[in-house]
């Protein structure tokens, strides 16, 4: 005898291709919620809410039309608890549910959750694999057993040879593995940008709602424009674009920064991959595909680079979450304490970098890369900012903000926080990098080229007064031995000219 189901879906499982929706019962229930618990745990960027709603909405609409049952509870249902775990025990009362089961989520917060409700309910549960990622949580901690550096290039030709991607026999195609410096280029400011593909949808029906829910948010929407891919069939198209349009200049451009545009050469699927709407496989796979039918559409370089962020770096940051947690969201090995300025809310400030790439997050809930790395991430960590303030501001500003994902880039990649777990040295750069990468100096009224004085960039500065400050923790550190030596080549009074400049900033903070 069948037993009756309730099987849950949250908000970033939402795998059109999962086993669970081949089988199709009357007796298995699928649920679908949206709750004040996962509005509340950060402030969120209002397009993440809404892009988070629509997605399920239409996956909930997905299934019905494809036969199955499905409760979809809405926020201002009166009878939402809006709490995961008081919802769950209201549907299973109300239906007489005999078995519950739910996928293993990907944020440590949901899984202790659901494993807790597990044991507290009567009833029989099961927990299922969600089927999208290509490494199980706990393989990168094995791959690396015993190993003192998680290098991610290892892990990544292993996932190369596993799946067979770009592989020439036993060896990488191109006889390379990595293409990483030659994607690395200015981009000259002639160079055509690619407009940014939107969906077009209104979405004034759920704005309203959580004005009225009073669901405090932050950032901006234009809720008759609404531009993210939110069904698999979007993100599919999302993908297409990118290839079309992008793609051939992805690689060269992965780390230019410019006022002239706001996503550049990038994909824009993070939201898509990250909810589970596409699959990294298909993904891959179709970028490869364009490789091996004709290889010079793109450069090698810009194939190799988009894949070694996903099959690389993607699966990598989730196998480092799970190796680390409960204790990474807690790991501050710099000891800082400062408070995010306030203008990281608003983009108020007068360095160009910073206020570009804040409004810009502000407006479309999206900055990339290297605008996360190295102009606020970089500003967080020179000036010292608490990395529970700025995991934060990041998993609440942007759309593709899921904890696995946003703390070991956050906490790990960008501040340094876990004492180099992720990153081998601290990502942190003086005006240099941004003026050779970006736009941005040419139209800030600070002078990149000035490290003291009236108007001189406060990234210059602070580049020196952190590697100073940090001498004990980060001199040792081999990678950072030659820095080191050309701060150390300074004279006394223009090291103290330079750390006194920095200390000015450092106290005024609010007003740079
Ligand atoms: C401080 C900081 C915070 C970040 N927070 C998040 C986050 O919350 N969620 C998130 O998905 N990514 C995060 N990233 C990684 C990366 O910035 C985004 O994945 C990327 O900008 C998304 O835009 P895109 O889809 O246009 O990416 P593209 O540049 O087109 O890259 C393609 C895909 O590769 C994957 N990818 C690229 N870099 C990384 C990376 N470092 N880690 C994991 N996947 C990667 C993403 O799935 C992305 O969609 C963060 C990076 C930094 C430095
Ligand atoms: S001069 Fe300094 S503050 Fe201004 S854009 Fe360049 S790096 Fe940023």
């Amino acid at each position: 005898m069948t037993m009756k189901k309730l099987r849950l879906i949250l908000g970033d499982q939402l795998n059109h291709k999962h086993s669970w929706y081949q089988e199709k019962s009357k007796e298995t229930t699928y649920v679908l919620m949206e709750m004040g618990q996962e509005l509340t745990y950060t402030t969120h960027h209002i397009q993440k809410v809404v892009a988070f709603f629509l997605a399920m909405r239409s996956f909930g609409e997905h299934l019905k039309s494809q036969g199955h049952q499905v409760i979809y509870v809405n926020l201002d249902d009166s009878r939402n608890k809006q709490s995961l775990t008081d919802n769950l025990k209201w549907l299973i009362k109300e239906n007489n549910i005999e078995k519950f089961e739910y996928q293993l989520p990907d944020e440590y917060r949901l899984d202790q959750q659901l494993s807790t409700f597990s044991e507290s309910i009567e009833i029989e549960t099961e927990s299922f694999d969600t089927e999208h990622f290509l490494t199980e949580r706990h393989d990168l901690k094995d791959f690396f057993e015993g190993k003192k550096m998680l290098i991610m290039e290892n892990f990544y030709r292993m996932m190369r040879k596993k799946y067979d991607i770009l592989m020439d026999g036993s060896g990488p195609v191109g006889d390379k593995w990595n293409y990483d410096h030659e994607n690395r280029k200015k981009m000259p400011t002639s160079t055509t940008i690619p407009s940014v593909k939107s969906f077009q949808k209104s979405v004034q029906e759920i704005v309203d709602l959580l004005n009225d829910q009073n669901i405090k948010t932050i950032g901006r929407i234009d809720p008759k424009n609404f531009i993210w891919p939110t069904t698999r069939d979007e993100g599919l198209e999302q993908l297409d674009y990118f290839v079309e349009a992008c793609l051939p200049q992805f690689g060269a451009y992965q780390d230019a920064m410019t006022t002239k545009g706001w996503s550049l050469f990038h994909s824009r699927i993070s939201f898509a991959l990250n909810s589970k709407l596409i699959d990294p496989l298909e993904v891959i796979e179709k970028v490869e595909e364009v490789y091996r039918k004709d290889s010079e559409y793109a450069p090698l370089s810009a194939i190799e680079g988009f894949i070694r962020q996903i099959l690389g770096w993607r699966e990598y940051m989730r196998g480092i979450y799970w190796r680390n947690m409960p204790e990474y969201a807690k790991k501050n090995f710099l000891e800082h304490k400062t408070k995010l300025p306030s203008w990281f809310w608003t983009g108020e400030t007068d360095m160009k970098c910073l206020s570009h790439s804040i409004e810009q997050s502000l407006d479309h809930a999206y900055a990339h890369h290297i605008q996360r790395l190295m102009v606020t991430g970089n500003f967080a960590l020179l000036a010292g900012i608490n990395p529970d303030e700025v995991d934060q501001w990041y998993l609440g500003i942007y759309i593709d903000a899921i904890e696995w994902v946003e703390i070991t880039n956050t906490r790990g990649m960008s501040q340094f926080a876990d004492g180099g777990i992720v990153a081998t040295k601290p990502y942190v750069s003086s005006a240099n990098y941004m003026h050779k990468m970006s736009h941005y100096c040419s139209q800030c009224s600070y002078d990149h080229k000035k490290k003291v004085g009236e108007n001189a960039c406060p990234f210059n500065s602070l580049y020196w007064e952190f590697l100073d400050r940090h001498r004990e923790k980060l001199g040792k550190n081999q990678r950072m031995r030659m820095i080191y030596s050309v701060w150390d080549k300074n004279s006394d009074e223009s090291k103290n000219q330079t750390l006194e400049q920095a200390a000015k900033y450092l106290e005024n903070l609010e007003q740079l």
